[in-house]
């Protein structure tokens, strides 16, 4: 037997991946599952961003690109930055890579080594606590509260800080939870962190996705101070529907993103090309479709939300934004259900994909336990039908 290296004995699998190929694997039996794992949006890529791949293949442009993007995706990240967020960065300010989590991990790379703390709001997105373990540092969760909307507040960042304190990952608006961050909230986190000189991870790949008119706000704006100690990171996977294309980016100090940069250089050097090309067209021409979809994950989260909160025993924090909901199930834990005690999150969900065909991600995956999580990136049909289901099963706990 190979002994494999201790860094990769202290991650775990994807959770999330993890209930998804169990669905996928009944509905492959020919069962009826209706699944919320999905963390993907359910709409095509957009007809004028796969011509322009189409396009850039016809083309000839097949081969290396600069490591970091070409000028022309740089340019257009840029412009994007500057006029959706009012921020102002130079090309070697950007990094492009294979998706969000590429751009995160490059960071945790270049910025973390043993006796660091990340600290990292629960409930969070599954890889943050993985990909710090990866490279040797310490991930320190702090449980924040359903009642501020799942929001860490200044005081319980403060708290969490110590010497050894590199980073802070933001995540707004949040997957798992929905849950975004105001301006004023913005200012009171940015203010402890420019105090202590804490790096702020700021991942926004949901900034478009939000509801009721909400203000998306990134931190790197609000003044030159939190900017210097800032890295956001943005990508094309969930905003054009292009999880499949990879495609991902940083945008922060020289000095870090040349260090990514570097790294990337020895690792996978530059992103699939056409992807490149395609996300030029995806961030120049008109973003008019997002409306559409926008308007549709709200009448979709209008939906859910009223449900769960109607059924016995379940509160259902209503999101500002993402395509998640993440009601709180902890009520019918300890009770019984088909002849057997659930005592767990897990074992809940597990229940409701084997005895009544719907398929949620257990809350104790993004480190909540005693919730869970639902993608509504899926039909109203699916949806009405998976908490048709979810009422039903409720019944059987006594
Ligand atoms: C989907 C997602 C990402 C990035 O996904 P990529 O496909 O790698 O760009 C990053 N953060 C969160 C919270 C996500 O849900």
């Amino acid at each position: 037997m190979v002994k494999l290296a201790q860094r990769i004995q202290k991650v775990k699998p994807s959770p999330t991946l993890a209930i998804d190929t169990k669905a996928k694997a009944m509905k492959a039996e020919g069962i009826d599952v209706v699944g919320f794992g999905a963390g993907e949006p359910d709409f095509d890529t957009p007809e004028h961003i796969k011509q322009a791949a189409i396009d850039a293949l016809h083309a000839g442009k097949t081969k290396y690109t600069p490591v970091g993007g070409v000028n022309e995706l740089k340019d257009a990240i840029l412009a994007k930055l500057k006029r959706d967020n009012g921020l102002t960065y130079t090309r070697d300010e950007i990094l492009v890579s294979c998706g969000g989590k590429h751009s995160l991990y490059n960071i945790a790379q270049v910025l973390l080594e043993a006796g660091d703390e990340v600290i990292i709001p629960a409930p969070y997105w599954v890889s943050y606590p993985d990909q710090v373990l990866l490279n040797d540092a310490k991930p320190v969760v702090v449980e924040t509260k359903e009642e501020n909307g799942f929001k860490i507040t200044p005081q319980e960042l403060e708290k969490a800080i110590t010497s050894n304190t590199k980073a802070f990952v933001l995540n707004s608006p949040s997957n798992p939870t929905g849950g975004a961050y105001t301006r004023s909230e913005l200012e009171a986190i940015a203010e402890v962190l420019v105090r202590k000189n804490v790096v702020c991870i700021s991942d926004e790949i949901y900034e478009k996705i939000v509801y009721d008119g909400f203000e998306f706000v990134s931190i790197a704006s609000l003044n030159d101070k939190i900017k210097a100690l800032t890295i956001t990171v943005n990508g094309a996977s969930k905003v054009y529907s292009m999880t499949g294309w990879r495609m991902g980016y940083a945008a922060g100090p020289k000095e870090i993103i040349g260090a990514m940069t570097k790294l990337q250089g020895q690792v996978t050097t530059n992103i699939n090309s056409m992807t490149q090309w395609a996300v030029v067209a995806a961030l120049n021409q008109s973003q008019d479709f997002l409306k559409d979809w926008v308007k549709e994950f709200q009448r979709r989260r209008d939906y859910i939300v009223k449900r769960f909160n109607g059924m016995p025993g379940i509160t259902c924090y209503n999101p500002q934004g993402a395509f998640y909901v993440f009601p709180n199930i902890s009520s019918y834990l300890g009770k019984s259900a088909g002849g057997k005690k659930i005592e767990t999150d897990s074992a809940f969900c597990e229940y409701l994909l084997e005895k009544h065909l719907v398929a949620c991600v257990a809350g104790s995956g993004f480190g909540a336990p005693g919730y869970m999580r639902l993608s509504y990136a899926t039909s109203m049909a699916n949806i009405e039908k998976g908490l048709d289901r979810i009422e039903k099963a409720l019944k059987d706990f006594a």
